[in-house]
């Protein structure tokens, strides 16, 4: 059964004055989001930086909103590259993700990147060439090293989304972790810097499991700076900080997340930390608003057809659960034939696609759910618009709207 949602302010007062041929419509509450990242970000010790992973939500409105509480931002393909790039010139880029192509990597360098985090040795090969053949030689370009590193069995069991501690396709294989930081210090590359190390093992983990995690990594990545007698000067410890969409109103738990970086950092002295959350930045602050079409009995239970879709909202699709969302009865009907309603239980809200799996929030206690009234679906702020199939059935697209408060964007 869906967990029922509690609307901000902002997003109330916009969802019930849209009129109706305006919806769907995602709003975005960026007065909540700054809160949000300003707490985040206030629980954070020295010596973390928090980076915005943007392929959660890359709206330019959401970066700007993160600008101030944010070290920098984490892009994983050329054109995230060149659009965050574009929005904030100065601020400092991790590029990282699998399969990054030749001229990806030239439009990084070109575009000054100031970190690469390196996926496999094939990768580190192409990065050193394409270093070396540019004109302007310079500073060397900086790199982290992204390992698969072991995950502990908690820690897999727990995750969502497990992108290491198994095999998978990214990153580099901790057996080959010598043989590169060898090729980095040596000599081999000149060009290139080795500043640390980058894992991003596993997604919708609680704190104390990230925590695990992060530790693992800097006690692996401590060793093996130790075997080569260089430095540890940087850890990126990935992002995943879970996002528990059954309870809309639960947070990660930043303040022990924070204080046990602190005790991390606290025994690494020398070491930057770098963390590079995207879901549990952005989730909460964007919403999907929409209104009801129809509402049916069918085989003994309660349907109703909403505006809009999975093609907008695909999150609850892909990640199997139902989308927390509230009710906005309406009272108003403009029609001169009655209103089709839910007598009976809970009730599906289904969207206007014609496949089965267009399901946004299954058996939701709205008794009396009529055509007319709205439905506001939370936690959609990140993978949810940028996710979705939007031309599947050629269906409008949703509206856009940034609510902060007076000066609305
Ligand atoms: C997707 C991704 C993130 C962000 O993950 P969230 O689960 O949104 O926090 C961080 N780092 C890397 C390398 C990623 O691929």
């Amino acid at each position: 059964m869906t967990t029922p949602a509690a609307l901000t302010p902002l997003v109330r007062d916009r969802a019930l004055a849209l009129p109706a041929d305006e919806l769907p419509a995602y709003l975005y509450d960026l007065v909540a989001l700054r809160e949000h990242a300003a707490f985040v970000r206030s629980a954070l010790p020295e010596r973390v930086e928090l980076y915005y992973a943007a392929k959660a939500n890359p709206e330019a409105e959401i970066l700007t909103a993160l600008a101030p509480y944010v070290d920098g931002y984490e892009v994983s393909s050329g054109g995230e590259l060149a659009h965050v790039r574009t929005a904030f010139p100065g601020r400092p880029l991790a590029f990282g993700g699998p399969g990054k192509t030749p001229a990806e990597i030239e439009s990084a360098l070109r575009l000054g990147v100031e970190r690469f985090h390196v996926e496999s040795a094939y990768e580190l090969r192409m990065l050193a060439d394409l270093v070396a053949s540019r004109s302007t030689s310079g500073t060397r370009v900086r790199v982290l090293l992204r390992l698969n590193l072991p995950l502990a069995e908690e820690s897999l069991e727990a995750s969502a989304l497990a992108m290491g501690g198994r095999p998978t396709p990214f990153g580099l294989d901790p057996s080959q972790a010598d043989d590169m930081v060898r090729l980095l210090t040596d000599g081999t590359y000149p060009q290139l810097e080795l500043r640390g190390i980058h894992a991003h093992l596993a997604s919708g983990l609680a704190a104390p499991e990230q925590l695990a995690v992060a530790e693992s990594i800097v006690t692996w990545a401590s060793k093996l700076a130790a075997r080569h007698g260089i430095p540890l000067r940087e850890v990126n410890v990935g992002g995943g900080m879970t996002v528990d969409y059954a309870r809309p109103d639960a947070r990660f738990d930043w303040a022990a997340y924070g204080a046990g970086l602190a005790r991390l950092t606290a025994a690494h002295p020398g070491l930057l930390l770098r963390i590079e959350p995207g879901r549990a930045l952005t989730a909460y602050c964007g919403w999907y608003a929409t209104e009801v079409l129809d509402v049916k009995h069918s085989h003994g239970e309660d349907f109703a057809i909403v505006r809009g879709g999975t093609h907008h909202l695909r999150t609850p699709a892909t990640k199997g659960h139902d989308q927390p969302c509230a009710v906005l009865p309406v009272d108003a009907w403009p029609h001169p034939w009655p209103r089709s309603t839910s007598r009976h239980g809970p009730v599906t809200l289904a969207g206007q696609l014609c496949t089965p799996k267009d399901v946004l929030a299954r058996r939701v206690p709205a008794e009396g759910l009529r055509a007319g009234d709205r439905v506001v679906f939370a936690l959609a702020g990140a993978y949810a618009w940028n996710i979705s199939h939007h031309d599947f059935l050629m269906h409008p697209r949703p509206g856009f709207h940034f609510l902060a408060g007076d000066e609305d964007a």
